[in-house]
């Protein structure tokens, strides 16, 4: 037998319940079969989890949008043989087909890939969805030339998942980075310690100017909040500049104007992390291994057994979680 988190239908919240066998797992998403040694919590995992948001798309299901672990059968497929260390972003799974909150997994082989050279799995998914997508949101920036000379990048939802891989991130290859948060007094000094040299409070963010442009100030912004958040950085971004919009932590609305765009040719630059090719996949994780300081993402992760996930997923949803949350099947 193994442990799962399963959601019933769409009224039910995830319930820890034991599995007799791989063949009692719902859902399944194809024939590769994972032992799950690591999982994480991403926002999205919150809503599933709890069931407030409609991101689970069949029922009953295992949510879990990551995770990590070592082949046990690799079915059909010649990708992979038994004993890889693999894991699995996105692609639906723990939407659309069970994912990573339990003992097994099967998925496609076409979405597992090997663990990145330099990487265990647990740093695999420390990083994540999240880190994953705030690679891709700073490769988007530097593809759009902005550049650690360029000016002040913005990064919003600083301390997030999203939010602190991508202060990291930036921070590495010498951008000036600006941190946006709500929480400024307790997690200031820890966004400085990621590689912010400036914190700003979120709610400088957060209101209409009223005008549909604002002074310059960021040559570039990852944006995890959405809403008036993200309308304020398209008014006050520089010339030619570009934003990431990634998430949508504070409302799916985008109240702008074109102006940004057609008098200072600002680029808004859309960001998915699921159904996001292979090719552009392969660029992201194998540009992570290079950047990323495992000593800073060792500081910025919780490791939690899988029977903490339902509590969990309600403080994510809260904004109180810190960094990111890796699930240890082994706890
Ligand atoms: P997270 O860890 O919960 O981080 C979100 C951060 O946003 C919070 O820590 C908080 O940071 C800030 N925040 C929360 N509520 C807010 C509000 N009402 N107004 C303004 N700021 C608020 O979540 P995550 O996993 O990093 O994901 C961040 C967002 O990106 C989510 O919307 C998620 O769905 C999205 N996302 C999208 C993709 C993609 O493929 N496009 C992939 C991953 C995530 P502070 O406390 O520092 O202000």
């Amino acid at each position: 037998t193994f442990s799962a988190l399963l959601v019933e239908d769409k009224e039910s919240q995830a319930n820890l319940i034991e599995l007799e066998n791989v063949d009692a797992l719902p859902n399944q998403g194809g024939d590769l079969l994972i032992r799950v040694t690591h999982s994480s919590l991403n926002y999205k995992d919150g809503l599933a989890v709890t069931g407030k948001g409609k991101v689970l798309r069949s029922f009953p299901i295992v949510p879990g949008i990551d995770l990590a672990g070592v082949v046990e059968d690799a079915g059909e497929s010649t990708k992979f043989k038994a004993g890889d260390q693999v894991f699995v972003t996105g692609w639906g799974v723990g939407e659309q087909v069970s994912g990573g909150y339990a003992g097994f997994a099967k998925v496609k082989p076409e979405w597992a890939e090997l663990i990145p050279e330099g990487l265990s799995a647990m740093h695999c998914m420390a990083l994540g969805t999240a880190g994953f997508t705030a690679m891709l949101a700073t490769l988007s920036l530097e593809d759009h030339k902005v550049l650690p000379d360029s000016g002040p990048v913005l990064v919003t939802g600083a301390s997030g998942g999203v939010g602190s891989i991508a202060i990291s991130l930036l921070a590495k290859r010498q951008y000036n980075v600006v941190a946006s948060t709500g929480r400024i007094e307790e997690q200031g000094e820890y966004l400085k310690s990621l590689g912010a040299s400036e914190i700003i409070h979120r709610e400088e963010l957060s209101s209409p100017s009223g005008r549909p442009l604002d002074s310059e100030r960021w040559a570039g912004a990852i944006d995890s909040v959405g809403g008036e958040t993200l309308a304020s950085i398209l008014r006050q971004t520089q010339y030619r500049g570009s934003v990431a919009a990634c998430g949508l932590a504070g409302g799916a609305s985008l109240p702008s104007t074109v102006l940004p765009f057609i008098l200072r040719g600002v680029n808004l630059l859309g960001i998915d992390s699921v159904m996001c090719p292979s090719w552009l996949r392969k660029r992201a994780w194998s540009r992570m291994s290079e950047d990323i300081d495992l000593k800073t993402l060792e500081q910025l992760i919780q490791v939690i057994p899988l029977d903490a996930v339902p509590d969990a997923a309600q403080q994510i949803l809260a904004g109180k979680i810190r960094g990111r949350i890796v699930v240890d099947m082994s706890l």
